[in-house]
């Protein structure tokens, strides 16, 4: 558990020097519990204080790095129950499973060719998981060298006999994967596996409790680079275990909870098993292992871990100009709208589907979509017109036309005041645009 204010501050110089940036000693001590500062942040502390105050200064889940370069994937270093209290930092790692007993290289090849592309990111699974079914080291070996010759991305090992892993191993030990997983039978060959090449380790046990237990024995064994698995694999169970892990890592600093954490899904059906994994990813794993591979399997999947670890105070945002859809000319349409991302995807989109060329005025709303921006008086018939000063549409086009969202219908007298366009409103919702196009511009 961690330290409260008063039982660090007995450990400072009390000297009020304001170094830290606090204004007393007391003030960085009740910073520092509540997880707002570092203990670097005060340059006079001594060195028995800071052992004695390592504990409240470091995060409540530890940082895990799986895989090398530009494939490393970072696991922990949470410090929220609630996304809305602050952030998610970490986005959980979404591994494939190939098992050892499978077509190998053709499941390898389809993983590493997932790519996705959503609201002008791109994303992609990050991790792959192989697994030894066979209980053959000389297959499982061979399975580890096969996706390792296939794939970059960082790989998990997952194989609870000693003398099978140290073979696989030993193949890939420098692409540091995460070792799967020392149990009570197994966990001091386990860690000495894991510690002697450097990799993380999951630590799997048969509940919570032997789980923190085995955690102290493998800390024991002087290793801490833990990823933690309740060993539950019925739906409610892991959501019950992975909220207690971070609920007790967060709010009571329980140390032996203080790692990420991985979960498997266990569904057959692929579209069950997605959901099984959706439930995993929004509460509170930070991988999670399915065996799931086509790309519509696993769109809905990385589309919600993409919107969980953005900043919920920061609106995902286009670059607000004037964009081209198709190779428009000067007597094309204009559309305006907001550079609410997920808004101006979705009419470029309809727009696109009308295959009639046309550019999409995008006003910057700070990121809103039409309604919230109007009702905030940032899409309004000034800004839109300011908009269109600042991309210099009258140069670009003859006509002096645009088309308005119905949603904001009643800005259009005021609009063509301001501006000297002629407005047309369009459909209130994004999916009647291919049919007005077609309509009017056809
Ligand atoms: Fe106290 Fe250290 Fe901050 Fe100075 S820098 S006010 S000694 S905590």
């Amino acid at each position: 558990m961690g330290l409260t204010g008063l039982e660090i501050y007995k450990h400072l110089p009390k000297t009020n020097c304001k170094d830290c940036g606090s204004p007393t000693c007391l003030a960085f001590a009740m910073a520092l519990a509540s997880g707002k500062a570092s203990l670097d942040a005060c340059p006079h502390v001594t060195d028995e204080a800071k052992e004695a105050l390592d504990s409240a200064s470091a995060p409540p889940i530890k940082m895990v790095k799986v895989g090398t370069g530009d494939q490393v994937v970072e696991l922990g270093e949470e410090t929220e129950i609630f996304r809305h209290d602050k952030r998610f930092f970490h986005p959980t790692g979404v591994a494939v499973l190939i098992s050892d007993t499978e077509d190998v290289a053709a499941k390898a090849e389809i993983f590493d060719a997932l790519e996705f592309h959503r609201v002008g990111m791109d994303y992609t699974t990050d991790m792959v998981a192989v697994k030894c079914d066979s209980g053959d080291a000389a297959k499982f070996k061979a399975a580890v060298e096969a996706v390792a010759g296939k794939t970059q991305k960082a790989m998990i090992l997952i194989c609870e006999d000693p003398s099978v892993m140290e073979g696989a191993l030993d193949v890939v030990a420098d692409r540091k994967p995460l070792v799967c997983a020392a149990t009570s039978d197994n966990y001091e060959k386990m860690v000495e596996l894991a510690k002697g090449k450097g990799c993380p380790l999951v630590v799997k046990g048969k509940d919570l409790n032997e789980t923190a237990e085995l955690v102290e024995k493998v800390v024991a064994l002087d290793y801490k680079e833990l990823v933690l698995d309740s060993g539950a694999r019925e739906t409610s169970k892991v959501l019950a275990d992975l909220t207690q892990f971070r609920r007790l890592a967060v709010r009571k600093k329980f140390r032996p909870f203080g790692y990420p954490t991985i979960a498997f899904t266990a569904k057959e059906d692929p579209r069950e098993e997605v959901i099984q994994a959706g439930v995993y990813l929004s509460k509170y794993a930070d991988v999670v292992v399915l065996k799931a591979c086509e790309k519509q399997q696993l769109l809905p999947l990385l589309s919600w871990r993409q919107n969980l670890y953005t900043d919920p105070q920061k609106p995902i945002a286009v670059e607000a100009k004037l964009y081209d859809v198709g190779e428009p000319n000067e007597e094309s349409p204009v559309y305006v709208t907001t550079n609410f991302s997920l808004t101006y995807f979705i009419v470029e989109g309809e727009v696109e589907s009308s295959r009639i060329p046309s550019r999409i005025l995008s006003v910057d709303t700070g990121g809103v979509s039409v309604l919230t921006a109007y009702a905030d008086n940032k899409f309004s018939a000034e800004t839109i017109a300011e908009a269109i000063k600042l991309c210099n549409l009258e140069e670009k086009v003859k006509h002096r036309k645009l088309v308005l969202p119905g949603h904001v219908a009643v800005l259009k007298g005021a609009l063509e005041e301001e501006s000297g366009w002629e407005v047309t409103v369009g459909p209130r919702e994004a999916s009647g645009i291919t049919k007005f196009a077609k309509d009017n511009f056809a």
